[in-house]
């Protein structure tokens, strides 16, 4: 049995048929993934809903990008606020996030993000940091462009860095990067992008890597595997994820699933409702 880590099923218009889909592939939990107050809301309500098949659990949190709008409208304090209040509202949400730092640059690594835009994203990710420690969640985040500063605002503060935990999702880094992450405590989640042609470095992550701090992820609707690469997603192609690990590691499907639903269990912390 697979576990979906990381999904945004929100997005979804055929739900059912999804959640058949993904059970039929061996899909035993889906964790649909908040992006802002909305989505979060939306998503701890597909997790309550959800009773029999697959089950689903829910986290809650704003993206570096989606959920600007919120934050501008209602200010940072009382966003914060109502993830609390929607954290409590269920015991089906297992974490915070998708929270982190989402940097874009060009090809010849050219800054195109403004500096009050890092400072915005930085503000927003440190306090659902904060969120994390105090709730006792781990936190899923999203990094594009910002290792340092990610790695920065996790460790500043001793007193938080010994409270929080959590997983990197839709790993992109290199070695040198993952070794970071692991010294961290932290897991690293594999969705599609492992598959891709290109993707030797995140590849040799998958390889390398204590295969006890791995997880697995669809992204799904984004992110579709090869060779359905640009296709939209589903969370039934996390077993495609899976099957391509078990080439890197000499390792049977049986056995990548039943150690990353482990992983996933430890971390999150699935109560069974
Ligand atoms: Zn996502």
């Amino acid at each position: 049995m697979l576990v979906d880590t990381h999904a945004h099923l929100e997005t979804v218009d055929d739900l059912e048929g999804v959640l058949e889909n993904a059970k039929d592939a061996g899909v035993s939990k889906i964790i649909t993934i908040g992006t802002s107050i909305k989505a979060s809301k939306k998503c701890v309500q597909i997790a309550e809903q959800r009773r029999t098949g697959t089950q689903i659990y829910a986290t809650v949190g704003i993206h570096p990008k989606d959920g600007k709008g919120e934050v501008e409208k209602l200010g940072l304090a009382r966003c914060i606020d109502t993830l609390k209040q929607i954290v409590r509202s269920s015991k089906k949400v297992v974490g915070i996030g998708e929270c982190g730092l989402d940097y874009r640059v060009t090809n010849d690594n050219l800054q195109l993000t403004t500096d009050k835009e890092k400072d915005f994203q930085r503000e927003l990710f440190k306090e659902q940091i904060k969120l994390a420690a105090q709730l006792k969640l781990p936190l899923v985040i999203h990094c594009r462009n910002a290792w340092n500063e990610i790695f920065s605002l996790l460790t500043t503060n001793y007193r938080l860095r010994t409270k929080i935990g959590g997983v990197f999702h839709s790993w992109t880094g290199d070695w040198q990067t993952a070794k970071r992450v692991l010294d961290l405590g932290f897991y690293i989640s594999f969705s599609g992008i492992v598959t891709f042609k290109n993707a030797k470095e995140i590849q040799e992550v998958a390889k390398k890597m204590p295969v006890e701090k791995m997880l697995v992820e669809t992204d799904s609707p984004y992110l579709s595997p090869e060779p359905w690469r640009g296709k939209i997603n589903e969370p039934k192609n996390v077993k495609i994820v899976a099957e391509f690990i078990t080439i890197l590691r000499s390792l049977s499907l049986d056995q990548i699933a039943q150690v990353t639903s482990e992983n996933a269990e430890r971390l999150f912390g699935f109560e069974n409702l």
